[in-house]
């Protein structure tokens, strides 16, 4: 009997499948993972993958039929499909919001009234240069002696032929265009002008939108000793273990390691998948990894635009024309993208919390779904950290996942000197300029003097976190949520960093009239101006979300770091990590205080990771490097941890605390949201479900209680938590708590109510 059905997993927070009828003639068109509309509802259509084709006629209700089949193809394989079942099941969401966060959303029509043309693939062009004509090299030589007067268009000239790995005989490469003028330190009007004299020809050609570099690929660098033997230590791992943690100090050349693991497992003609936490670390590593391995290489993370996705994704698939990636270096959602045949995950910066996903649903953690991903391929996994996870370091010394360490910094380059400096002293002797203190300020103007660069890292952006009414403490704070406002100078505007909320400057207190207002703390706006006073002769630029927010903005940022175009760059976490600057010798921490005291168990760890990761970026070649810590305790443990670049024992100490307070790893969390707009009605509710869970789970329930910020954008929040005991089958357990919340939702006046369940909550 032929197959007449087809389960649908549909692009919405509904939970299951849909079973429609196949039409007659598609018969043998429809596969597992084919791309169908349906309509769904009223007369809304929707573009539905189809999970299962079966013989089995839905029971109770008349069976409708699927539209059309959009793709003579399956769209998603049924490795993908059986990856979106771990998600669903693991993160306890519905297999539609898997669909939604996997898919680019062209791929996802929701509830439209006619079906759409499809967008069509328009391929970019760009400016490519090439040699004019097939010059031979004595040729060339004359062409050069002509230059030597036009210095700017020799350069050009030398760097094309550098560039595009002149040989003679052969047909000379095109270069882009824009690279070479960069590369050349060159000028526009310099190329134009040898495209006048015919020693040049502009072309215009169809570009990898997402690699700008056409050149021959340079070999791997040679590995040291030590990198050679944490090489072989990772294949020994590989060989009964399937995920092996590289634990190596910041410089110590773990990227270079991943480079020669990729390349054995491309020419194996296998694919690898190079996770990054931050899109803003892509702009480096794409550049290393484009040198080596050339237009196999793409990039995918959130800010590529639908088409472009959609290509991506094609590339991926094996459907790119002859233009197939086989190494993708994502962030967090290229875990989504249709691999063929994976054969190594490397997850580098595994500590970072960027791999959680918090909002919306699915709140996957991409580090630890990527080993299930990487099982499903039969590939293997690597983490890479200067400061792993106490999670995944836990793993590795009991046994779970390989260990391999780096312990020195590539070319034996020492580690940066750490230099605490004591706000609180300083302020009381009178020897604080501005927000820095003596010791940074000295440490800026070595540096500043022997041409230098510096990057200065805090964690909050704005001009200052919050004003103040001096005479009562009213701040301003957020109608929607229950955080005060930071107040952005440039903008003018007070906004809130929950929901973007903004409003203008009051001038005045709102509770009792006083004008003389004042702005508390700093961000990165603020040091930005009081820099550039103090040292006004210095290039300096900003690196946070408010400067970033353009597509390329990165790119620029990071270039102009390179080419030495900025003396000092003041930054978020944004700055924090995988930057590789050769003349970057110093470091500011403006304050470690207020990471540190944030009420989270993970707070401590988090801070240790984040100084030790911006510590990293100082010193990395020939110099060595500096990192001032500015701190009004500088007793505090964490803090001298990291001084003495301590990673062993915060991980004791820290374990020992999870240990005590049954903390991940020892168990598992699951984090239950509640929100309302009425907030008596949430406590009602959330007191329901907290009894109904503490019946079952008894005092591994936590809560219902406000967090933090206990209102974001007119919702009130309540939380639960249950720490579920690791050694219990978490399905199971996770399968009780679906039937508290279905308890709860059937509730009468529940319908008004938001719950959002987070498995592993970071
Ligand atoms: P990590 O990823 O551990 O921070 P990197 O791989 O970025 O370290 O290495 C730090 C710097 O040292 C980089 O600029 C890198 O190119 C250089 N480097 C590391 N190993 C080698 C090597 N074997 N040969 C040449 N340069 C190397
Ligand atoms: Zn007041
Ligand atoms: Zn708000």
């Amino acid at each position: 009997m032929d197959n007449h059905f087809a389960d649908i997993i549909l692009p919405l927070a509904v939970k299951g499948t849909f079973t429609y009828a196949i039409p007659e003639p598609a018969a043998g068109s429809v596969f597992e993972g084919s791309r169908v509309l349906i309509q769904f509802g009223n007369k809304k259509l929707y573009s539905g993958i189809v999970s299962r084709i079966h013989n089995i006629p839905p029971t109770g209700r008349q069976v409708r039929t699927i539209e059309r089949i959009l793709d003579p193809y399956p769209v998603v394989t049924s490795l993908q499909l059986k990856f979106w079942s771990w998600i669903a099941d693991y993160y306890m969401c519905s297999h539609g919001e898997v669909m939604k966060a996997a898919l680019p959303s062209s791929l996802c029509l929701e509830g439209v009234a006619t079906i759409p043309v499809p967008e069509k693939y328009k391929p970019r062009t760009e400016t490519f240069v090439r040699l004019a004509s097939d010059f031979t090299a004595s040729h060339l030589n004359e062409i050069l002696d002509k230059l030597s007067k036009a210095p700017k268009q020799y350069d050009l000239l030398v760097d094309y032929l550098r560039l595009s790995g002149y040989v003679e005989g052969l047909s000379p490469n095109p270069v882009l265009k824009s690279l070479l003028i960069r590369e050349s330190h060159s000028s526009v009007a310099a190329c134009e002008a040898l495209i006048k004299k015919n020693i040049l020809t502009a072309v215009s050609l169809e570009t990898g939108r997402l690699t700008d570099c056409l050149t021959t690929p340079e070999p791997v660098k040679t590995l040291s000793n030590d990198q050679n033997d944490a090489l072989g230590s990772i294949r020994k791992c590989f060989a009964d273990k399937d995920i092996a943690l590289l634990f190596g100090v910041t410089s110590s050349g773990k990227t270079e390691i991943y480079i020669h693991l990729i390349e054995e497992q491309l020419k194996k003609g296998k694919q690898v998948l190079y996770l990054l936490p931050e899109i803003s670390l892509t702009t480096q590593i794409i550049q290393r990894l484009n040198r080596h391995f050339g237009s196999v290489t793409g990039v995918y993370h959130s800010r590529f635009n639908n088409q472009e996705k959609v290509e991506i994704w094609n590339r991926v698939a094996g459907r790119g024309n002859g233009k197939n990636y086989s190494l993708i270096i994502g962030a967090r959602s290229a875990l989504f993208l249709p691999f063929t045949n994976l054969g190594l995950i490397i997850v580098d910066e595994e500590q970072d919390g960027s791999y959680k996903q918090h909002d919306p649903s699915p709140r996957y953690n991409a580090r630890d779904s990527a080993a299930v991903l990487a099982a499903l391929h039969g590939a293997k996994t690597i983490l890479g950290s200067a400061s792993p996870s106490i999670e995944s370091y836990y793993n590795a010394i009991t046994g779970k996942y390989g260990l391999v360490e780096l312990k020195q910094r590539y070319g034996s380059i020492r580690l940066p000197d750490i230099i605490l400096a004591n706000t609180r002293e300083a302020y009381r002797k009178k020897l604080m300029v501005s927000h820095f203190t003596p010791q940074l300020l000295e440490a800026m103007d070595e540096a500043l003097g022997r041409d230098e660069q510096i990057i200065l890292f805090q964690n909050r952006r704005g001009f200052s976190p919050y004003i103040e009414c001096p005479e009562c403490g009213w701040v301003p704070s957020c109608v929607q949520c229950a955080v005060s406002l930071t107040y952005h100078k440039s903008e003018g505007r007070m906004v809130c960093h929950y929901c973007g909320f903004s409003t203008a400057i009051p001038h005045h207190c709102e509770n009792c009239n006083s004008t003389g207002l004042l702005s508390r703390g700093f961000g990165t706006e603020k040091i930005e101006d009081e820099i550039r006073i103090v040292f006004p002769s210095a290039r300096v630029a900003r690196m946070d979300q408010d400067t970033t927010k353009g597509k390329n903005s990165f790119d620029r940022l990071i270039r102009a770091l390179e080419e030495k175009q900025t003396d000092i760059l003041i930054g978020t976490q944004m700055i924090s990590k995988g930057l590789d600057i050769e003349n970057l010798t110093v470091v500011g921490i403006l304050n470690a205080d207020n990471m540190l005291n944030f009420p989270d168990f993970r707070a401590h760890e988090r801070s240790f990771h984040m100084m030790e990761q911006v510590s990293g970026r100082a010193g990395r070649r020939q110099k060595i490097g500096k990192v001032v810590i500015q701190t009004s305790d500088p007793d505090n443990k964490i803090i001298r941890l990291v001084v003495n670049h301590d990673y062993k024992n915060l991980f004791r100490i820290q374990v020992e605390e999870r240990k005590a307070f049954n903390y991940p790893p020892f168990s598992r969390m699951i984090k239950i949201s509640l929100k309302h707009k009425d907030r008596s009605l949430l406590n009602e509710f959330a007191e329901i479900l907290g009894r109904d869970l503490k019946n079952i789970f008894g005092k591994r329930v936590l809560g219902p209680e406000y967090p933090l910020v206990s209102r974001i954008q007119l919702w009130y929040i309540k939380n639960i938590i249950i720490k579920l005991e690791k050694e219990k089958s978490s399905a199971a357990s996770r399968q009780l708590i679906r039937e508290a919340v279905e308890r709860l939702e059937g509730q009468k006046g529940a319908s008004s109510l938001k719950i959002a369940i987070d498995v592993d909550p970071y």
